[in-house]
């Protein structure tokens, strides 16, 4: 957290969480099938549905800490990590850039959490992503946009 002003508006401070970026995974094990994470969330004292996700390392290319986030929360390798968009997840106090992939040719292999993540994975319908965000069962932000924006590239595609 950093208190900042500028010099076109002296009067106010404002406080900004200073971030890398991170990367957010769209795992396809094929078009119909999704890679989701249950994710307990010591900000929220819960676990909720989650696409993996992670932070940039000091100088690391958001394509390789999207690999390296999806390896470590999922177990799954990627042969394609394809750019789906960006984001600013949380403009009013973080300059954090999200970046989305769309993750393909996945192939299975061993999880290495983090300190501190508590992570379950599982395979979901597409479809039934889409109904667990419609009915509001997922409200992870970065996972909404990422369905929503890979649904109605397909859409546009078809
Ligand atoms: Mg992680």
């Amino acid at each position: 957290m950093e208190a900042v002003t500028f010099p076109d508006y002296p009067g106010h401070e404002y406080q900004i969480v200073r971030h890398p970026g991170s990367a957010v995974i769209l795992p396809l094990l094929n078009e119909d099938e999704v890679v989701v994470i249950h994710n307990w969330r010591a900000a929220l004292e819960r676990e909720i549905v989650e696409l993996p996700a992670g932070t940039l390392e000091p100088g690391e290319d958001p394509v390789e800490c999207a690999k390296r986030e999806l390896t470590e929360e999922t177990g799954y390798s990627a042969g394609r990590m394809e750019p789906l968009a960006e984001m600013w997840p949380s403009p009013g106090i973080c300059d954090e850039k999200m970046r989305l992939f769309v993750a393909r040719d996945l192939t299975e292999g061993r999880t290495n959490f983090d300190e501190g993540e508590r992570i379950r994975v599982a395979v979901m319908r597409f479809d039934d992503v889409l109904v667990a965000i419609a009915n509001g069962q997922i409200q992870d932000a970065k996972t909404m946009v990422a369905m929503l924006m890979y649904d109605a590239q397909r859409r546009e595609r078809s």
